[in-house]
This record gives structure tokens, C-alpha cells and sequence, in this order.
């Protein structure tokens, strides 16, 4: 089971601190990206081997020991959904009344909760440590989040190790650095004999159930309900132009069975589920509704997954002209970093374009599959570092010497090279591009990784 943690805790004890550490943003994509990603509050993190999801529930911003204000509506579902509790205080502040009053909250949930107390850099251990006593939740985990100490040992105690593969030899964790950018070791990624595994995935009442009615109306369902084996998931095989395509998870299949079932719950550990159990994620948008906040939540969890990405902008029909050039400029400035995504317009309903989106699919599904030669990355490396040379670092060139691929989901490729940590977040940016073009890749993010070999 996925662990998924909710840091909770008063405003400014460091939780969206902690959050970032413990995150992995994938550099090349993800960094400095404007607006939808700056106030994530769902991130998907590694360390060494483990996996998890974190769910910020800052936000509130208000300095107050009112349990009413520390405790919102959101900070509530969060915890509902959270596999483990951490309270975070500030080492350096002591414990407060509203502390305390979070600490009975979180004991009444009835899940594992961590006491975790931030700042030590700046404050004696012990100090903090008798203090934190108080809250009697045990022993507290003492940590830095902005230096990244004692995060280690936090997680140890948290994610459970994953099971072992016969007759492998576990890597050793990362010491130190909390936050590993690497791409899990996932380097061969056969096609799959029962075709591309599609997730629609989006918040409620954006078209889903009507789009995947659609679908399996008019193409060929091979088997029907077929039960899930360990979660409540349903996946659908189904041929178009024969092609195979099996749906992942999918809220509009269940619902199908109960016409009258109100609109579903929006669950963004559901959503993650079908992100993580499919070759590709169609994301749905609502035309009509703009880019809201949930909407953004899964575009962050897909971005992380490294995952392959259709858009799928519903509702589409019965928009005026004018209405349509709006939309479509909207899409234009808040999802640029979605630029290697292929945009679809289309109508559930109708079954306008319907038929593309599954092109684009299986597109999206085989580019992210590319076996690529080093001697043709290299070749490329070369050609890209000619037209737009490295910046200077302490007077020096940074050098790039060669490139390999490191794995698929994300699609990375490893370069090295000398002070590559000095590169800029836009020159990685050219570089993955101009990869992401020369491979004529679609529908699939690029990640690279650096080593420096000096
Ligand atoms: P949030 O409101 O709980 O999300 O808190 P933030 O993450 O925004 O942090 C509040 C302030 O505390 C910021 O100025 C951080 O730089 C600082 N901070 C966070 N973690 C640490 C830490 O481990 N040590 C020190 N000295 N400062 C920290
Ligand atoms: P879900 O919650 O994402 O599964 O959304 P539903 O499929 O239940 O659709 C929500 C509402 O939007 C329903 O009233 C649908 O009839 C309507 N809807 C879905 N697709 C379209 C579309 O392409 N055009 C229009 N105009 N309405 C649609």
C-alpha cells in the first residue's frame, strides 16, 4: 500500500519545507515552472527505495493557536486520505497551545502519528526535546528540513521497505542528500500484449463516465468487468482499428453500473493509483471551467509520475468562436510546461475527436517506450552543444561529454560532463527539448540527469 503522509501543523514551523525536501521535482521539467506548481500541495517522493506520496496541508497562513483556523476543511480530507500523521512544531519555538490542540485532533484520527520537530539547526537538541515530550506522542523525530538532516531516519520509520526481488541485491540507501532526482530503475519497458493502458483521469463532473461510455460503446469491449485483483479497479480491454487498449481504473466504468450514484468523491490517492497503474494518462479538462486548483493537484502528481500525457479539453461543443480563442489561450499560459502533451478538443457527448485522443494514446505509449543507441544520443549531444554552448562557470566552460539512456517513465537521459550541478535550469531546458524534437518524441516528458565526472 502506498504511504501516503500529511504534514500538518501551525503556519510557518516549515512544513512546505519539509514538503520540497522530501519531494523530487524533476529538474528539467519541473523547476521554475510558472503558477500551477509554485503551491503544490501533493508530491510524489523517493528515497532509496521507498515511495510515497506527501500531502502538504499548509496554506492557511494564519498565525493563531485557534484550532478552527489550524484545522480547515482541507486539512481534514488530507488526513482522511494520509496513511501516517506528522505534526510538525518548530524546535525553536517551543510547544504552543495550538500544538497541543493539533496533537488531540491527530490522536483522534486513530492513525500512526509522528511528531516531528523542525529547526534543530538552530536550537538545542535537548531543549526541544524535553519540550516536545509534553505532547506525549512518543518519541519525536528531530530534523532540519532546510539542511535536509534527519530526514533519513524519519522516513525509515514511516514507509515501510519495499519487499525484495528474489536474487537481487537491494541498493544501499543514498546517504545524506534527503531527496533523490533519480528515475526509478525501470529501463525496459516491453508493449504490453493487452494493448496501451489508458487512465482518464480528472476531477468529477469534467466528462469521464460520458467519454468512457463513449468509448466502449462504439468500439469493441473484448471482456466486460472484469474484477480488479487487489484494489477496487476495474480494467476494460477493448479494440479500435486494431488496436488494443485496456481502461485503468476508471470512475465512469463503476458508475455505469449505478446510474443514480451521486458525483463521485474526487480522491487524489485513487487518481494517483490509475496514474501509476497506466501506460498513458488522458487528462480530462472541462472547457467550460478553466484550470482549477484539483485540476492542477493531478497535472503535479502526473508531472512527478514522469508519466506519458494526452490533454483531453471537453465539452467542446456548442462553445462560440470567441469562447474557444479564450480557452485555448488560457491553455497556452498555464500549461506550458505541458508542452510536449498533445491538446485534443473534443465532445464526450458527441463523440467529437474521440477517436484521435486514442491515436494520440498509443502515440504517447510508444514514444515513451523509444530505444534509443548511445551513438545516436551522443551524436545529438554534440550537435546541440555546438549551436548553444554550456555557460561559462568561474570563468571555466562547463563540458558535456557524453549522454546514454538511464530508463523510461520519465524518458531519461543521462549526461555527462564536468560542473554539470552549475547548468541552468534554461539550459537543461534546451537541452531536453531539442532531444524531445530530435527523437520526435510525443506525449512524453524528457528527464535528464547529470553526472559530474570531476
Ligand atoms: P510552513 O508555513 O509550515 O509551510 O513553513 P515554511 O516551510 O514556509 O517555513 C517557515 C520559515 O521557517 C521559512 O522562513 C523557512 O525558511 C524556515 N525554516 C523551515 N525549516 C527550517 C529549518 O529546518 N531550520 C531553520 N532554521 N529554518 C527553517
Ligand atoms: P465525470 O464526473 O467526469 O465522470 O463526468 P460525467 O461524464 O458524469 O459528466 C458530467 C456532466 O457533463 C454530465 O451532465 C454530462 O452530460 C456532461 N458532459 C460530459 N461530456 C460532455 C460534452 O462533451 N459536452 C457537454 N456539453 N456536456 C458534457
Amino acid at each position: 500500500m502506498q504511504a501516503i503522509l500529511a504534514l500538518v501543523g501551525r503556519p510557518n514551523v516549515g512544513k512546505s519545507t519539509l514538503f520540497n525536501r522530501l519531494t523530487r521535482s524533476r529538474d528539467a521539467l519541473v523547476a521554475n515552472l510558472p503558477g500551477l506548481t509554485r503551491d503544490r500541495k501533493y508530491g510524489l517522493g523517493r528515497l532509496g527505495e521507498r515511495d510515497y506520496l506527501v500531502i502538504d496541508t499548509g496554506g492557511l497562513g494564519e498565525e493563531t493557536d485557534a484550532i478552527d483556523a489550524l484545522m480547515g476543511e482541507q486539512t481534514r480530507a488530507a488526513m482522511r486520505e494520509a496513511t501516517h500523521l506528522l505534526l510538525m512544531i518548530d524546535g525553536r519555538a517551543g510547544v504552543t497551545a495550538g500544538d497541543e490542540a493539533l496533537a488531540e485532533e491527530l490522536r483522534a484520527m486513530g492513525k500512526p502519528v509522528v511528531l516531528v520537530v523542525n529547526k534543530i539547526d538552530t536550537t538545542a537538541p535537548t531543549a526541544a526535546l524535553a519540550e516536545a515530550y509534553r505532547l506525549g506522542l512518543g518519541e519525536p523525530m528531530l530534523i532540519s528540513a532546510t539542511r535536509g538532516s534527519g530526514l533519513e531516519a524519519l522516513i525509515d520509520l514511516v514507509v515501510p521497505m519495499p519487499p525484495a526481488v528474489p536474487g537481487e541485491v537491494p541498493p544501499a540507501d543514498e546517504a545524506g542528500e534527503a531527496t533523490s532526482t533519480e528515475a526509478p530503475a525501470n529501463t525496459t519497458r516491453p508493449p504490453r500484449s493487452e494493448g496501451t493502458r489508458i487512465a482518464f483521469v480528472g476531477r468529477p463532473n469534467v466528462g469521464k463516465s460520458t467519454l468512457v461510455n463513449r468509448l466502449l460503446g462504439e468500439n469493441r469491449v473484448v471482456v466486460f468487468d472484469q474484477p480488479g485483483t487487489t484494489r477496487d479497479t476495474i480494467d476494460v480491454p477493448f479494440e479500435r482499428d486494431g488496436r488494443r487498449y485496456v481502461l485503468v481504473d476508471t470512475a465512469g466504468i463503476r458508475r455505469r453500473a449505478r446510474v443514480n450514484e451521486m458525483v463521485e468523491k474526487f480522491s487524489i490517492v485513487k487518481a494517483l493509483d490509475a496514474i501509476n497503474a497506466a501506460d498513458v494518462v488522458v487528462l480530462v479538462l472541462d472547457a467550460r471551467a478553466g484550470i482549477t486548483e484539483q485540476d492542477a493537484h493531478l497535472i503535479g502528481l502526473a508531472l512527478d509520475a514522469g508519466a506519458p500525457l494526452v490533454v483531453a479539453i471537453n465539452k467542446w461543443d456548442g462553445l462560440s468562436e470567441g469562447d474557444r480563442a479564450s480557452v485555448r489561450r488560457g491553455l497556452d499560459l498555464r500549461l506550458t510546461f505541458l508542452d510536449y502533451a498533445e491538446r485534443h478538443f473534443i465532445s464526450a457527448l458527441h463523440g467529437t475527436g474521440v477517436g484521435h485522443l486514442l491515436t494520440a494514446a498509443h502515440r504517447a505509449d510508444d514514444s515513451s517506450r523509444r530505444q534509443v543507441s548511445t551513438a545516436e544520443l551522443n551524436r545529438l549531444l554534440e550537435g546541440f552543444v555546438t549551436a548553444h554552448q554550456p555557460p561559462l562557470s568561474r570563468g571555466r566552460r562547463i563540458k558535456l561529454r557524453y549522454a546514454h539512456l538511464g530508463g523510461h517513465r520519465p524518458f531519461t537521459i543521462v549526461i555527462h560532463g564536468n560542473q554539470t550541478e552549475r547548468l541552468t535550469g534554461e539550459y537543461k531546458r534546451y537541452l531536453a527539448n531539442a532531444f524531445r524534437r530530435a527523437l520526435k518524441l510525443v506525449g512524453t516528458p524528457v528527464a535528464l540527469e547529470f553526472k559530474t565526472g570531476d
